[in-house]
């Protein structure tokens, strides 16, 4: 089995959810979308309305101000990858509750371990506090570099926050991290991801997965007659990330300035999933 086999088991896991009760009034499951090798990923809240009716995270407006931002720095929709903390939508778009968010983040975590990209942007405050275990807010936190498990966190605001009126100072503040975005990517693709000793990836997908319950449950799930298409519930996929919340000046060196796009195609190509 090799990558692409185990994120869309993943993947698949998540479509038939039923660990907490959004799955009684979403739409379509959101897991993610774009290159699972992306050199960066962004991480969001939850899907809201057109997100839930399309199955796609960040195709509203905040999406479109997401990929103008990208664009600007001369990063494309297609060589990053995008998820939520949540999968599906909370009921009117209100904030995701604590047991939601509990029972949600493993699939959240397997995908950063899947994708194991070397820039992580958790976009606004959920996201930012449970990938830095951190109590302060996005205000506070955006536009610093910390170091997480061999990857670089950089918080920015979510981009609805700059959509609404009086956003221009929060938009004004998301071309800047945007910009470090960009420096901190160009460095991280000069530098050799295999330092990293927290992930492992080589061609088997089933060393990707991050336990052995998940390998045995795959497993099953691919020696099954039928899918009951049930998620069990009763067995919590642990989350097993842990992070490091002090801001660190990055080295942001590198021996040339390119002016491309990041390169995200080292490995396997796109899922096609969605
Ligand atoms: S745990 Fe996540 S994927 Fe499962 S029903 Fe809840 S929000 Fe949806």
């Amino acid at each position: 089995m090799d990558v692409t086999d185990a994120f869309a088991w993943l993947a698949e896991k998540a479509g038939s959810c039923t660990r907490c009760t959004l799955s009684q009034t979403r739409t379509n499951v959101v897991f993610g979308d774009g290159s699972p090798t992306a050199d960066l990923m962004f991480v969001g809240e939850a899907p809201g309305q057109k997100e839930d009716e399309q199955g796609i995270p960040f195709v509203g407006r905040s999406g479109q101000l997401l990929n103008k931002l990208a664009t600007e720095v001369g990063i494309t929709r297609s060589e990053i990858y995008i998820a939520n903390v949540l999968k599906c939508r909370p009921p009117a778009n209100r904030n995701p509750l604590p047991e939601e968010i509990q029972a949600c983040t493993p699939f959240l975590d397997r995908q950063i371990r899947f994708i194991k990209p070397a820039v992580i942007v958790p976009l606004g405050n959920f996201a930012t506090k449970y990938l830095l275990e951190e109590k302060q807010g996005i205000t506070r936190l955006r536009g610093q570099c910390f170091p997480w498990r061999g990857a670089v966190v950089i918080p920015t605001f979510h981009p609805s926050a700059a959509i609404r009126p009086g956003g221009g100072a929060r938009l004004a503040d998301m071309r800047r991290d945007f910009a470090l975005i960009r420096r901190t990517i160009d460095a991280a693709r000069h530098r050799t991801k295999e330092q990293s000793d927290s992930y492992s990836r080589d061609a088997h997908g089933e060393s990707l997965l991050a336990s052995p319950h998940d390998q045995s449950e795959m497993t099953r799930d691919k020696e099954a007659v039928s899918l009951s298409g049930e998620t069990n519930a009763s067995e919590p996929m642990a989350s097993s990330l842990s992070p490091v919340v002090t801001p660190v000046d990055v080295d942001l060196t590198v021996p040339t300035a390119p002016d491309t796009p990041v390169e995200a195609s080292r490995h396997a190509g796109q899922l096609g999933l969605f």
